[in-house]
């Protein structure tokens, strides 16, 4: 059977909580392989010490990772390169690309740059024209192959932000190429990110990138059954190893 390759991939921007562990202990457990990638584009709210503690956290819970760990801070070029996707929309049926100030932009398919934001935005109505409908294969949370057509796309998600002024590109197109970089056969994430995965799905159809299977895991709440944030601290697992918690406690915890 082929490698199975699977990657935690947590932003430094907070401690981690028991969600983090949660995510990271199913991902590890479903690649034959287990890749990290620290997800620091969003520079200002990224700090060294919330990256160090993801690292000493993952080896307390007993973690380890192939090398090297890939840090998107570290990844420009890639985005730049991959993520123009006028160039991926360029196709014949499109029309002839019109020259401006800021490069080609394509009629009818890439609304181009807003004056308003600086962002790049993808046009979802004619992105699902030239693909028709994009599907997934789903292994955890309704397990079986999840299908969007143009209609879905366009009501309940629309057009994407590709490129933010501030960083240059945006979540989705860095978890895409990083994705098919670290050559991922399947990623786990929380179910929350389910929206978030067929905007995934459409951009490495456009991008010509292979989709691998995915599977959204449950997520752990709080006492009160609200779903765990970065701001809650109290959920630490540094906080909880300055307690005495083991990892085992720590698994227990989130039902493993
Ligand atoms: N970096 C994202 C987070 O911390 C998750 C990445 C993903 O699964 O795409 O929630």
């Amino acid at each position: 059977m082929a490698e199975r390759v699977t990657r935690f991939a947590p932003s430094p921007t907070g401690p981690l909580h028991l969600g983090h562990a949660y995510a990271a202990l199913v991902a590890a457990s479903r690649g034959d392989r287990f890749l990290l990638r620290i997800e620091d584009i969003d520079r200002p709210r990224c700090t060294p010490e919330f990256e160090a503690g993801i690292y000493e956290d993952l080896e307390w819970l007993g973690l380890t990772w192939a090398e090297p760990v890939l840090r998107q801070s570290t990844r420009a070029e890639a985005y730049a390169a991959r993520g123009d996707i006028k160039a991926a929309l360029s196709a014949p049926q499109e029309g002839a690309p019109m020259i401006g100030p800021d490069g080609p932009v394509y009629p009818g398919t890439c609304r181009g740059r807003e004056h308003d934001t600086g962002a790049l935005r993808l046009n979802m109505g004619a992105a699902m024209a030239r693909l028709g409908a994009v599907s997934f294969v789903e292994t955890g949370v309704d397990a079986g192959t999840h299908r969007f057509d143009a209609t879905q796309l366009i009501e309940t998600v629309g057009d994407i932000v590709l490129a933010r002024r501030d960083i240059g590109t945006s979540y989705h197109i860095a978890v895409v190429v990083d994705d098919a970089a670290q050559g991922i056969t399947e990623v786990t994430r929380g179910r929350d990110l389910f929206a978030a995965t067929a905007i995934h799905v459409v951009l490495q159809q456009l991008l010509g990138l292979p989709t691998p299977a995915y599977h959204h895991h449950r997520l752990i709440r709080d006492n009160q059954g609200k779903r765990l944030a970065k701001r809650d601290d109290a959920r630490a697992l540094s906080k909880y190893r300055a307690e005495g918690a083991t990892p085992a406690d720590i698994r227990r915890m989130v039902g493993l």
